[in-house]
């Protein structure tokens, strides 16, 4: 047999934020929105998605008002998972076959986490959304983005940013001299400390080659060109 060409994998991260447009919760409107620019890329790519909880609950702002670490990580992992239900219906209504993969077994609302049966899905063209993170405390989703990336070959991480389109020389918000990136080291974002996605997120890029993109979710049809592999933000490579 000839090897079959592959087609581009990618793996989206979404925050939270861009779940709740800045509030407590899910937006329809907004996971709508964002679920149809991802329907507008399958069959083309491969897309799995890694979704993040800030929307509802951080582990770390819990514990910060006095509850038990774990259970407020715990707390933040089933936050990530109503997203995850949000975007699955709403990528649905557009057409698109879905599977919910949870690393916390809940097996009336998502399958089990299980890399080799999530990449058959996307061949099959289904999209991919995994919740709950690691299922871990002390984990973040970014670091998930970059495990489940490797875990399942992805080609790169694209991490949708709201209220900012890639990595500037400098807070566009606080210093109007600063300049968009096009390209970044993992080494240089390390060492200047730029926060793209937590330490631990991107030394695991870092340390396994796995390019990365940042880039705004606000421009028109942003999501399906990150997707389609445009490059609309900064890349980050090793
Ligand atoms: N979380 C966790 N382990 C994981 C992923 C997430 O404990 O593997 C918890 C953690 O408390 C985190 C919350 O879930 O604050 C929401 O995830 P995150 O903050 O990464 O979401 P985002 O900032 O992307 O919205």
């Amino acid at each position: 047999h000839l090897p079959v060409a592959r087609r581009r994998r990618v793996l989206l991260k979404l925050s939270g934020e861009v779940f709740g447009g800045g509030k407590l919760g899910v937006d329809p409107v907004t996971v709508r929105g964002i679920a149809e620019q991802i329907a507008a890329t399958v069959g083309t790519v491969e897309v799995a998605i890694v979704v993040g909880g800030g929307n509802f609950f951080r582990g770390a702002e819990l514990s910060a008002s006095g509850m038990d670490r774990s259970r407020a990580d715990y707390m933040g992992m089933l936050g990530t998972v109503m997203n995850c239900l949000a975007l699955q219906d709403f990528l649905e209504q557009a057409g698109v076959d879905t599977r919910v993969q949870s690393a916390i077994s809940m097996a009336q609302v998502a399958e089990t986490y299980i890399p080799r049966r999530a990449i058959r899905h996307m061949e099959k063209d289904r999209v991919v959304i995994f919740g709950a993170g690691a299922g871990l405390p002390y984990f973040s989703t970014d670091t998930v983005a970059a495990q489940r990336a490797l875990e399942v070959d992805a080609d790169v991480v694209l991490m949708a940013k709201s209220g900012v389109d890639g990595v500037y020389t400098a807070d566009p918000k606080k210093d109007p001299s600063a300049t968009k990136l096009e390209h970044l080291t993992y080494e240089e974002a390390l060492i200047k400390d730029i926060r793209v996605m937590d330490q631990t997120a991107m030394t695991m890029c870092k340390d396994n080659k796995l390019e990365m993109m940042v880039f705004g979710m606000e421009g028109d049809g942003n999501v399906t060109r990150a997707i389609l592999g445009e490059q609309i933000g900064t890349r980050v490579t090793v």
